[in-house]
């Protein structure tokens, strides 16, 4: 390909709508450009990216046994209806209606297609296994849509559905899925963390989440420093430390607090430490309001109380029902005395002595709370927040923390889908049994974005060889020097016959202007042919990387930089 031939856009400045590096540095190298919010065109050099996860993508899960179908992006309503998502999805569903006035939704994921074609097509324990999957375009009507391919409401997926006898089947899909996501990753060039996830509105019982390490992530993770348990904090168990203590029940009594509603406020005029304060705070759930109490040195895991509740929808309760519920101004809320709510309680704060608690009255605390005495959950839970410095779960170790973005997750799902569609087959005994299923998904286009966000530098991009546009970058000083061009040219025919994929800088620019460029796109390698190549013979060969130049002669530069990029890729394999 010629540079001056290619439609990449490059751009110098910092366009304004990009926040994050990954966003930034695709937009300046004329990789992607918005077409609407969370919409975007890939350009010739972005989309060679993309394709090649592609197929690194493709090859991985071929080898496990893979098949490659593809479901149509455009889904019928009923079959959401059937699985009961239709009406839980919500608004992240783009929902649309025919011209004979049928309801249909955009795919935001396919468990309800793949399931019907399966109970359809599938019946007899002979043809399970099976690992079916696709790569294609998903829509999600996000709330945020932000960080360009990050978090796009048109975005790349692949999707794999694993159907099994049993759950031994299953577990071996998943293991199967979990190695091969895995070597995805790696080849890709990304430094990741396989966490312990929650399963969310998805369903199923146990799920990994694949996090490359990133500042800009947007999910946060705690790992142990010690063992390998590592998890996204929504997830994260809380260790509970069992000593209650050992001091006397104190009878309780109210005290004025005027103005006193955060825990700071309370703590400081009370005089008590954050940590014998229990937080109560007020949720609404579409089964009524819920009041979740955590020692005020916590911080509460909403998805965790979601979980315990069971609820599809939670959301803090607004100033007017927390009236409603507490008789009070908002931050004054407790458990004592208190009706018409389900009362949830964090482990730790059963192991509380003599507490303080709003007393649902303006203005007012209660001191010498005991729980268990002076109120009774409805439930105990762990409903807390993982912080980094507690302990690990596992080995009691210390846990750290770090912020990780998604590119992949596997789930175990169970009956969830084959039950609620009836994907049914028949067993050795020819008895009717439901499938077991297991769905895995890697976000392509995201996962291009995570690359640059660990792979760059000042200068731009610095594409790891297995998934870089082009891997090398042929750049002739001048363009209007014959010999430099007749050299350049010949390269850029022999490395394209040896398999290396090249791009030749034939632009009538001044070098520096190549130069900038090329590092903005970031290609591995620069082979620079200048006066000495027409002189001496000797080509510069430069890493993106490291800035490490290399010089070689003409006759020897093309399995030079063959072996280069090879033994990369291999690396990568490893
Ligand atoms: P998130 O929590 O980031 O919203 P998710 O857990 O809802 O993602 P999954 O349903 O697990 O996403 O989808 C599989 C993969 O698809 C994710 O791991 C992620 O890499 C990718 N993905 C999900 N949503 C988006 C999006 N809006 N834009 C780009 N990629 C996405
Ligand atoms: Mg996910």
């Amino acid at each position: 390909m010629r540079l001056s031939e290619l439609l990449a856009p490059t751009l110098r400045e910092v366009p304004a709508e990009a926040e994050v590096i990954s966003h930034i540095l695709m937009l300046r190298a004329g990789m992607i450009r918005k077409v609407a919010s969370g919409v975007y065109t890939y350009l010739p050099l972005g989309y060679r990216v993309i394709k090649k996860v592609i197929e690194i993508i493709r090859e991985e899960m071929d080898n496990k046994g893979g098949q490659e179908l593809m479901l149509p992006i455009i889904q019928p309503a009923e079959l959401w209806l059937e699985s009961g998502r239709w009406n839980v999805y919500g608004d992240e569903l783009f929902r649309l209606r025919d011209r004979h006035g049928r309801d249909f939704a955009l795919g935001p994921t396919h468990e309800e297609i793949i399931t019907d074609l399966v109970r359809n097509e599938v019946r007899s324990y002979k043809q399970l296994p099976l690992l079916l999957y696709q790569i294609q375009n998903k829509y999600r009507d996000e709330r945020r849509p932000r960080f360009g391919l990050m978090r796009g409401r048109e975005f790349i997926m692949q999707d794999l559905y694993s159907f099994d006898r049993d759950e031994a089947g299953l577990e071996l899909s998943y293991r199967k899925m979990y190695e091969a996501y895995s070597r995805v990753f790696s080849r890709c060039g990304l430094k990741f963390r396989v966490v312990e996830a929650d399963p969310g509105a998805i369903g199923g019982s146990s799920t990994h989440e694949f996090m490359v390490m990133a500042d800009s992530g947007e999910a946060a993770i705690v790992f142990c420093e010690s063992c390998e348990y590592a998890a996204n904090v929504e997830k994260a168990e809380a260790v509970v430390d069992e000593q209650t203590s050992a001091e006397e029940m104190l009878a309780w009594e109210e005290v004025s607090t005027p103005g006193a509603r955060s825990i700071e406020e309370v703590s400081s005029f009370l005089k008590v430490d954050p940590q014998r304060i229990i937080k109560s705070l007020v949720y609404q759930t579409e089964d009524g309001i819920v009041l979740a109490l955590v020692r005020g040195d916590r911080e509460i895991n909403e998805v965790k109380l979601q979980n315990v509740l069971d609820s599809l929808r939670l959301f803090m309760a607004d100033e007017r029902s927390v009236a409603e519920l507490t008789g009070a101004e908002p931050g004054f809320a407790g458990p004592v005395n208190i009706k018409g709510v389900r009362v949830i309680a964090d482990q730790e704060v059963m192991l509380m002595r003599n507490a303080v608690t709003g007393a649902n009255k303006t203005d007012t605390h209660i001191i010498n709370v005991n729980p268990g005495r002076d109120f009774i959950p409805d439930k105990v839970a762990d409903i807390r927040l993982v912080k980094a410095g507690d302990p690990c779960p596992r080995c009691r170790g210390k846990l750290s923390e770090a912020r990780g973005i998604e590119v992949g997750q596997v789930f175990k799902l169970g009956t969830k889908y084959s039950k609620a569609l009836g994907a049914k087959f028949l067993d050795e005994n020819g008895k009717e049994q439901l499938m077991v299923m297991g769905c895995y998904g890697i976000g392509v286009s995201r996962t291009v974005a995570a690359a640059i966000e660990q792979n760059h530098d000042d200068d731009g991009i610095i594409w790891p060889m297995p998934i870089a546009p082009y891997h090398a970058v042929i750049i002739p000083v001048s363009a209007k020097d014959k010999d430099q061009m007749k050299i350049a040219e010949s390269l850029y025919i022999s490395l394209t016959a040896q398999g290396v994929e090249a791009v030749i800088d034939d632009r009538n620019e001044r070098p520096g202007v190549k130069f900038k460029d090329a590092d903005l796109i970031g290609f591995p390698l620069r082979i620079v042919i200048g006066s000495k190549a027409v002189e001496e013979g000797v080509v510069e060969i430069r890493h993106r990387r490291n800035g490490n130049v290399q010089t070689a002669k003409i006759e020897s530069a093309v399995p030079l930089i063959k072996k280069i990029v090879e033994d990369e890729i291999a690396e990568s394999l490893a």
